[in-house]
């Protein structure tokens, strides 16, 4: 446990290992057959900071980047050379182009906007496959509606492709087969994570991976082979001693069946360590595994530290393994990482 107060920064800390995310990624990479292989870093790099993450990437050899819309793209300009961040939310009512981002155009409307707002200028455009969100839908969908568009990647997403057995999947890519087949574009892209898992028929010429790069496991097969990028750190406000008989927290959701050393963290549901992990998180307290007790509150968290040598003011590391903690606060990895919030010192090591 590491002294605090060293820097003067605040009483929660984000670490994030930078070498796990480029190692994620790498992983990825070289299990897409061969794709070119982008990120997904939308949601500010999924919580962790979407500058940093893009920069370790472009490091490890990414040069392409996926966002929501033109605002959270320009936000990462300007990128690195050879690098294009794409807007998969496409061009809105009364956007203006933005030199450097390229919308993926999600409906006859959109493009119809993208050939007025910046005739011959470079999109992507999605198909919907079956999904029903984004995309132009398989059955409407002609190749003319394409025609005089300078088009670099035709896409399509997943729906259940972290349902290892859901037929779906192998309908959706089928229909952006065909369609592939007809359009012929110059680049096809159809899998995030899980789809990458899925092997080599949903690689195409180009992959978009976002959770697994950030530690998250989106499909069996990829169990055991990444690794954890974040990891909360808090500090512990007070320890004090609860009486057998009293209760700890809200409602009273814990009660001490004998006398227990208890410790308060600076860490709540306002930092995304939400009320599932009430009763049933983990805290890494001088090496050994401790028990979350009684309810999570907005700012803070109670653990019982049994024996374990803990003062005012260490750090703890809050047990944060991604499909570990899904399972057990019922959370979704996605959520858990998007939801980290901005109380956090964000750390890169
Ligand atoms: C977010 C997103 C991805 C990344 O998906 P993960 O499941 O996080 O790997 C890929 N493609 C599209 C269209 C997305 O919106």
């Amino acid at each position: 446990m590491t002294p605090a107060g060293a820097n003067g920064d605040g009483p929660l800390r984000l670490n994030i290992d930078l070498q796990a995310l480029t190692a994620n990624w790498t992983w990825f990479r070289d299990h897409s057959h061969g794709a070119v292989t982008g990120a997904a870093v939308k949601a500010n790099g999924y919580g962790l900071g979407a500058d940093a993450v893009v920069t370790a990437l472009a490091g490890a050899g990414c040069r392409e980047f996926f966002v929501t819309t033109f605002e959270e793209a320009a936000r990462l300009l300007p990128l690195a050379d050879g690098c294009t961040v794409y807007a998969l939310h496409g061009l809105r009512p009364g956007e203006k182009p933005i030199p450097g981002i390229v919308p993926v155009l999600n409906s006859q409307e959109q493009i119809a906007r993208w050939r007025e707002a910046a005739p011959g200028g470079k999109c992507d455009v999605m198909v919907d496959t079956g999904m029903n969100r984004l995309g132009i839908g398989w059955r409407e969908f002609e190749r003319g509606m394409l025609d005089g568009l300078n088009l670099g990647t035709l896409h399509s997403h997943l729906a259940s492709a972290d349902e290892p057995d859901n037929p779906l999947n192998d309908i959706q890519q089928r229909r952006f087969q065909e369609i592939v087949a007809s359009v012929r574009p110059p680049r096809a892209a159809l899998a995030g994570s899980a789809g990458i898992c899925r092997g080599p028929d949903f690689a195409f010429g180009m992959t978009r991976p976002g959770l697994g790069i950030y530690g998250g496991v989106p499909h069996p097969m990829a169990a055991g082979c990444l690794q954890q990028v974040v990891r909360p750190q808090a500090e512990v406000l007070i320890v004090r001693h609860v009486a057998a008989g009293d209760i700890v927290g809200y409602n009273g959701m814990w009660r001490a069946e004998v006398g227990t050393r208890v410790a308060v963290l600076n860490i709540g549901y306002a930092d995304g360590y939400r009320r599932g992990f009430s009763n049933e998180g983990q805290v890494l307290v001088g090496g050994e595994r401790r028990p979350v007790i009684g309810r999570i509150s907005m700012d803070l968290t109670t653990v019982d530290i049994g024996n374990a040598h803990v003062d005012e003011g260490d750090w703890v590391e809050v047990e944060y393994d991604l499909p570990a903690v899904s399972a057990v606060s019922g959370q979704s990895q996605y959520e858990l990482l998007t939801g980290l919030g901005h109380r956090y010192q964000r750390r890169y090591i």
